[in-house]
């Protein structure tokens, strides 16, 4: 199960275990960074994602939460959320995320929060951030976040050069969509779970099929009403509890 940017955002969090749940038992989760940060819930986040076996790497939203990173690039809203998520973790939650590290491999997939020439900053939206993460990507596909739009990114093949460097494909990945993992070399990301910016307020993630070697992705409706009410009894910005309603 392949999860990105839950941001603290419980419902979302349950949601998307429930619906993977319905199609089998989780083996694994892989989470691509920003656990915490924006939403109400950092703790109890945390410790539901350490219940799975799992693999986690860090996101700027996590980093500034522990005093790693400072808070000038963030917008007023994020830089208020990350001081209030920073007061709510205990020991064992900073230490957790202090652990983890910033790009993970394994077997055919690098996972990073950004990208692998900016980890914890870059969005990976361009086709000349598609070229570099290819450039640098030593596995066939990587797995990345931060964006919070669900997308698929093709490697160009040769055959279409042209004029100067054929360049990567990008493209949004729809509710429902198979990827097949083959020859073609490939940048995924899942989605944000408790964030999502497309303009889909649902829940974003993607199944991992090993067996079929294929990911698909999902969009899941969660109780959104309950995230904003927490929020706003936690005194989160208004800015940041509406945007959920949108999904931008
Ligand atoms: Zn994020």
């Amino acid at each position: 199960m392949i999860l990105s940017d839950i941001h603290a955002n419980l419902e979302a969090l349950e949601a998307v275990l429930r619906h993977a749940e319905r199609q089998g038992p989780i083996d694994t989760i892989w989470h691509i960074g920003d656990l915490v940060g924006y939403g109400p819930d950092p703790r109890a986040v945390i410790a539901r994602l350490r219940e799975f076996q799992h693999l986690n790497v860090l996101g700027n939203h996590d980093l500034a939460a522990i005093g790693e990173m400072g808070t000038e690039e963030f917008n007023r809203y994020a830089a208020a959320a990350v001081l209030w998520t920073a007061e709510q973790l205990g020991a064992d939650e900073q230490h957790y995320l202090r652990s983890l590290p910033k790009v993970v491999c394994q077997g055919d997939c690098t996972l990073v929060h950004g990208t692998l020439r900016w980890p914890e900053w870059e969005y990976l939206l361009t086709e000349a951030a598609a070229l570099e993460q290819f450039n640098r990507q030593r596995t066939p596909y990587s797995i990345v976040g931060h964006t919070h739009i669900p997308m698929i990114i093709e490697e160009p093949d040769g055959a279409e050069e042209t004029a100067g460097l054929p360049l990567p494909r990008l493209r949004l990945a729809h509710d429902g969509e198979r990827c097949f993992l083959g020859n073609q070399r490939l940048i995924l990301n899942p989605g944000g779970v408790g964030q999502p910016r497309d303009g889909d307020p649902r829940a974003a993630y993607a199944l991992y099929n090993r067996d079929d070697a294929v990911i698909t992705f999902y969009r899941v409706e969660y109780d959104l009403a309950t995230t904003q009410a927490k929020m706003q009894a936690a005194g989160l910005p208004q800015q940041l509890i509406r945007r959920l309603s949108y999904g931008r």
